[in-house]
């Protein structure tokens, strides 16, 4: 049993003891349902205190359980909330840490609830694209009010519970244990319980719904909701749905409004869109597992760092580690670049400071942290070394021999590089070993995304060092063999290609950003080229073209480099933009450009369908994706869905591009490769599956 049962002086303390926040597994759910029922039994009890630990009241549901029969097993949380608000005997939750999703639902099942300062309480379940599926939206307007309820409910973010006017009976103030070892809020609870002389008990159930905190009255408060939910929604069905189940709280009674509650819930448990977000939710946690790794291998201490370059990704690089107070030596070669570099970092600070997410003093602590310089040997006690100096072989090979030369033995040397060989980097240092890649990507101070470079000889250490500290930097760390473009930029290439075959061979620009927008990316491949310059990938297609003079560009792309279009910052490229705005607007002299290339090329334009652009370039992610974990770059399907759906923009609501085949079926996805291999000009070569696509296609079997 994961939980607890005493008697003190004539009151039962059901404690919760599943750590580390005592998810409600099925013995931790048993357990509950039996300790009221023995306390309801036992004369010598008056009232029940239910409790968790100084942690946690209770995080939800136990995760270890998801996706196991047990979960659901009798007694389901239903269950439980309903034995719990049934109790002749008044039950007193006594609240610490938190109470998350079916831990707060729990806690709003009890007749009173005792909070210690502090805790957090919320309902997270649209992040998972689910809705609270056990009273929460229910009881927690009947509590909170209609508005209060509902942010807390589509935002998913949990409150402070003294900032919840009407959750708690009673905050109480100090935390830790008291002599007789028990925390003050279960001693305050306990008291509480002794206090209640009442027969009758409050139920949350019962309470109705104040419609003051309804603006404007019940249809407009709706109404509105509804368009500014909508709006923020970006495409994913749970949001809404914490909507229409709120509604339900004040348009039906207590016992409908549950089980419209309950049938919203089911329906989006099984949709594939909480299916997605709960895919991600367990590949996040994943990619931090290296099979052939001791997890309990020593960590290299990282207390300090330096990051070589003041550039575009230096500077964000730098703001990463202080921002969590590790202190930064930051070198450039000139003053000018240095002097540039720190007022490109102060700016981002200040803009902050404006809008009021950061405090002066935070700022100033924070560039008190950095220091500049331009001596190696001001560099050698620190603990990591970041190069973020231009793409060139030769920098590199310079920076490194210098770093190998002044950093302390056990230092780690890591490179930003996107492109080149961390391998060859690694061998101009004698401590190849001591070598890894950090691929941030930008802009890197906001940027979740972290792909960690494992070198041929990466010492593991340094590897595990290097994930552990991607998570003290508030980033999410892949692991990525070495190979051009890793894992993201390898993939994109492919996805680039298509979109631009696709305009080659008759659609707009805008049809294909369109359609891909229309499936929830970010951004459309062609906006999004513009942003990030197209003179980035004419650079790589110039060096392609020498490299791998079979592979197929469509070329269109190179005729607008070549008139100096190089996006937003030119204010022309595949769009035009007016000045100080990054809004794309279509551009007739591209239309122009096309029609003379499609005519110069004897291309016929051809009308193409959006499923067919959506399919084209998310299929040729798949296609390479697959090439990934065959060549051993990737570890599983889920780091790649973890990658697209942190550093790429891919819808959440999908789940990553692997998610997405799984879900179209792998065989489904070889149909369309190979139609697409016959019908289109572009490459037929580009659509072979690659062997681990086309083997679990014709098993029948998934990437996930
Ligand atoms: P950048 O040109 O903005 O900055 C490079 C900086 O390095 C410049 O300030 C330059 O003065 C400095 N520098 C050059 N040689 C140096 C040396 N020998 N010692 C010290 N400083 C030196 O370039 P960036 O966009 O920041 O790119 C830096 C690295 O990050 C590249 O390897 C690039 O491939 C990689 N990267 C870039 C992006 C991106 O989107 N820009 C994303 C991921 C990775």
């Amino acid at each position: 049993m994961t939980t607890q049962y005493q008697v003190q002086n004539g009151v039962a303390i059901i404690t919760l003891d599943n750590p580390p926040v005592n998810g409600l597994g099925f013995s931790t759910r048993a357990g509950i349902v039996k300790g009221v029922g023995d306390a309801n039994a036992d004369a010598n009890v008056r009232a029940i205190v239910l409790t968790g630990s100084a942690r946690a009241f209770s995080g939800g549901a136990d995760i270890k359980e998801f996706n196991t029969p047990t979960a659901t097993a009798s007694p389901n949380l239903l269950d439980v909330i309903a034995t719990v608000e049934a109790s002749v005997k008044p039950v007193v939750a006594a609240i610490a840490g938190l109470a998350l999703g079916g831990g707060n639902e729990l806690a709003l099942g009890c007749h009173y609830r005792v909070a210690q300062k502090g805790a957090l309480i919320g309902l997270p379940e649209v992040k998972l694209g689910l809705i609270p599926g056990a009273g929460g939206t229910q009881r927690l307007p009947r509590l909170l009010g209609m508005q209060l309820a509902l942010e807390m409910i589509v935002s998913g973010d949990p409150r402070k519970v003294e900032t919840l006017q009407g959750f708690a009976d009673l905050v109480v103030e100090s935390a830790g244990a008291s002599n007789t070892g028990t925390s003050t809020v279960v001693e305050a609870a306990i008291q509480f319980a002794q206090d209640i002389s009442a027969t009758t008990h409050p139920r949350v159930s019962a309470q109705a719904v104040a419609t003051t905190s309804m603006p404007g009255g019940l249809e407009a408060f709706f109404a509105a909701a509804k368009i500014q939910v909508g709006k923020q929604a970006k495409g994913l069905k749970a949001p809404l749905a914490c909507v229409d189940a709120l509604e339900a709280a004040v348009r039906q009674d207590f016992a409908q409004g549950l089980k419209t509650e309950r049938q919203i819930f089911m329906t989006l448990l099984e949709g594939t869109e909480s299916k997605a977000m709960r895919h991600f939710f367990f590949a996040e946690r994943n990619a931090t597992k290296i099979p052939g790794l001791n997890d309990k291998l020593p960590l290299r201490p990282i207390k300090s760092a330096a990051v070589i370059g003041a550039g575009t990704m230096g500077g964000g690089i730098a703001m990463n580690f202080i921002n969590v107070g590790i202190p930064v030596l930051l070198l450039e070669t000139t003053q000018a670049a240095l002097d540039k570099g720190l007022a490109i970092i102060r700016k981002n600070y200040q803009a902050n400071v404006d809008k009021g997410s950061l405090k002066p003093e935070a700022m100033a602590q924070r560039l008190a942290l950095l220091t500049p310089t331009l001596h190696y040997s001001d560099l050698a006690q620190a603990d990591i070394a970041i190069e973020a100096v231009f793409e060139d072989m030769k920098v590199k090979q310079d920076v490194f021999s210098q770093l190998d030369a002044v950093m302390k033995p056990g230092a780690i040397l890591a490179t930003n590089t996107s492109t080149l060989d961390v391998d060859l980097i690694a061998s101009f240092t004698k401590r190849p070993q001591d070598v890894v890649g950090m691929h941030f990507f930008s802009p890197a101070n906001v940027m979740k995304l972290l792909e960690v470079v494992r070198g041929k000889i990466t010492a593991d250490d340094v590897l595990a060092t290097t994930m552990a500290l991607a998570k003290t930097i508030k980033k999410i760390g892949v692991v990525s063999g070495v190979c051009d473009g890793f894992i993201g930029n390898r993939m994109i290439e492919h996805y680039g290609r298509q979109a631009a075959f696709m305009v080659e061979e008759g659609a707009a620009p805008e049809q294909v950003d369109q359609a891909l927008e229309q499936f929830g990316m970010a951004m459309g491949p062609f906006r999004m080229s513009d942003l990030a310059g197209l003179d980035v990938g004419w650079y790589i297609r110039k060096r392609r073209y020498i490299e791998k003079p079979t592979m197929r560009y469509s070329k269109w792309l190179d005729v607008l480099c070549e008139k100096g279009r190089f996006g937003q910052k030119t204010q022309a490229g595949i769009y035009r933009y007016e000045a100080g705005s990054r809004t794309a607007i279509p551009d007739p002299i591209v239309t122009e450009v096309l029609a003379k290339y499609r005519t110069d090329a004897n291309i016929v334009p051809r009308q193409i369908s959006s499923q067919e652009m959506l399919e084209r370039c998310v299929f040729a992610l798949v296609n390479e994706g697959a090439r990934l974990l065959e060549e051993g770059i990737a570890l599983r399907a889920s780091d790649i869905d973890v990658v697209y759906l942190t550093g790429y923009g891919f819808p959440k609501g999908v789940g990553g591009p692997m998610f997405y085949a799984d879900t179209v079926g792998l065989a489904y996805v070889v149909k369309r490769m190979a139609e697409f291999a016959a019908n289109t000009q572009a490459d037929p070569d580009f659509w072979s599956p690659a062997p681990l696509l086309a083997r679990l296609a014709a098993q029948g079997g998934k990437f996930n």
